[in-house]
């Protein structure tokens, strides 16, 4: 074992429903477009477009949701959240489930649409929308062991019980097997990433105090109230 010259941090993780053994969190791969958010929009061709959020950025959906710095429009993204319990590149959609899946979540890819639209008008990178701290709240992981691998079920939220978003799993543009395997062949998989599969449409703007709650199929319930705005006077 290194010696470090500061404290490693923490290992980043998740909770895990009925266990208590946690699911250690390496990198989260985020899906772009990935249910029809148009009558016209048709599955891609190609890989749907991906990016990044850190580990650490990944926390428990319950309780308070901070309001995030430096943005005016903190938007909602509900998405089923595929956790890879083994890695692999170049893997064979008929191995996914059985090899290679560990379990799901119901998670949020929070975003800071205005420096989202921003980024995309200078074409900037989107790290200052889409990585910042807390961006990634996910109920406790459920093991597809449990749960099976879920092909259908509401994925839907509501702020303040008015409901925002509602689709179901069979409408995934690019199904989870099909999103798992292409992404290995663009990078190697490795345990204990996380794969948020994109969001249906109703994607909005949350403001400080509103509750937002939210499920996918079985797997995940949440019920989270937005803080204050951290510039507030
Ligand atoms: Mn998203």
């Amino acid at each position: 074992m290194a010696d470090f010259v500061i404290e490693p941090p923490a290992q980043a993780s998740l909770p895990v429903a009925g266990r208590k053994e946690a699911f250690p969190v390496g990198r989260v791969f985020c899906i772009g477009r990935n249910y029809k958010w148009d009558r016209d929009d048709t599955a891609p061709v190609e890989m749907p477009p991906w990016f990044m959020k850190p580990a650490n950025v990944v926390v428990p959906a319950q309780g308070e949701l901070p309001y995030p710095p430096g943005t005016e429009d903190f938007c909602h993204e509900v998405e089923l959240v595929v956790a890879i319990g083994r890695g692999g590149s170049d893997i064979d959609p008929a191995h996914v489930e059985a090899r290679h899946i560990w379990g799901y979540a119901a998670g949020l890819d929070l975003t800071r649409r205005d420096l989202q639209q921003q980024a995309k008008r200078a074409g900037n990178p989107w790290e200052a929308a889409k990585a910042f701290d807390h961006s990634a709240p996910c109920t406790p992981l459920v093991p597809a062991a449990v749960c099976g691998h879920p092909r259908q079920g509401a994925i839907w939220l509501s702020v303040n019980g008015v409901e925002r978003q509602r689709a179901d799993l069979s409408d995934l543009l690019w199904p989870v097997v099909e999103l798992v395997a292409m992404l290995s062949r663009s990078v190697a998989l490795r345990p204990g990433d996380l794969v948020f599969t994109g969001t249906p449409s109703g994607v909005g703007r949350l403001q400080p105090g509103d509750v937002v709650s939210g499920a996918v199929a079985d797997i995940g319930r949440f019920s989270m109230t937005v803080s204050a705005h951290p510039e507030a006077a």
